[in-house]
């Protein structure tokens, strides 16, 4: 049988704008896809508006710009795919596999986490409801490519989650695996903070018939309080004026070991040379590497 061709994506969600741990995200999944000659596409993961900094969006694809990166396509806004979202939920209230959950934020904090099912068979309506997937009681495994084996009981360590909130957005389990798949993906390279993500997702793609694309979880980059950059912390834009050398910065990050002169070529060279020597067994194998103890 022949390989589907490689089809990478980067997802970058836009209430914050691209930081060094972003950027290390970015080039693993684009230096993956290019040295594979896969495609590489870029989406918008714009479900949560209430959460994004205006600007942006647009402040994301300057800083990608900036740094030498191409993508494939028109960029996907999941903003846009709200109908898609729709339907499949629907689906799986038709079918008993969702249902409508009304508990307060009170009762949610009472249970301490893991969602015990409370509402599974009350059948409220979906009207200002949250929208819960029942999970079932048993273990998800995957290999991830740097992390090896993960293994995570849905039932025990996550509960029924919540794929419609009840403001009516769509949460980001549901929305990346239906893109992930009307997409095309093949391979998810993205920070270790969705690691234990995935087995919902594996969850997902099984009960929709969807394909299951192969999955390599980069190192997240945190700060000495362990923090990681980002999100709720608002780490600055990346510097525009030192491209190529936070992407050298970002090879090291990433296990590569880029020639020190690279430092002074434009950021399109400093890529170059990234898939032409990737090699993504050189990724250190741990979740998180602090960023102030980078080579
Ligand atoms: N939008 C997510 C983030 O910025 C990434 C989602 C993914 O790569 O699956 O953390
Ligand atoms: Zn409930």
């Amino acid at each position: 049988m022949t390989q589907p061709p490689y089809i990478g994506r980067f997802a970058p969600t836009p209430s914050g704008y691209l930081h060094f741990g972003s950027l290390v995200a970015a080039l693993a999944s684009y230096l993956d896809a290019r040295s594979a000659g896969g495609r590489w596409l870029l989406r918008m993961e714009d479900l949560d508006p209430p959460r994004e900094i205006p600007g942006a969006q647009a402040e994301i694809l300057r800083s990608l710009e900036a740094y030498g990166f191409a993508w494939d396509g028109p960029v996907i806004r999941q903003s846009e795919r709200h109908e898609a979202y729709a339907q499949v939920v629907e689906r799986l209230l038709a079918q008993g596999l969702a249902y409508a959950c009304t508990c307060s934020r009170k009762q949610l904090e009472a249970y301490g986490g893991i969602y015990p099912g409370t509402c599974r068979n009350a059948l409220h309506p979906t009207r200002d409801a949250a929208i819960r997937i029942r999970v079932p009681q048993l273990e998800y495994r995957f290999v991830d490519r740097v992390q090896g084996e993960f293994l995570q009981h849905l039932g025990r360590e996550v509960g029924d989650f919540v794929i419609r909130r009840r403001d009516g957005l769509f949460a980001y389990q549901l929305a990346v695996v239906l893109d992930d798949a009307w997409q095309g993906i093949t391979d998810v390279v993205r920070g270790a903070d969705l690691l234990d993500s995935t087995p919902r997702q594996l969850y997902l793609q099984e009960l929709l018939g969807l394909p299951q694309p192969r999955y390599l979880h980069v190192p997240l980059i945190v700060q000495a309080d362990g923090s990681k950059l980002g999100k709720s912390y608002r780490s600055p834009a990346l510097p525009a004026d030192q491209a190529s050398r936070q992407l050298c910065r970002a090879l090291r990050a990433l296990g590569q070991q880029p020639p020190v002169a690279l430092q002074a070529a434009t950021p399109r060279a400093v890529l170059d040379w990234g898939c032409a020597h990737w090699q993504a067994e050189a990724i250190p194998r741990c979740r998180s590497l602090l960023e102030s103890q980078l080579p």
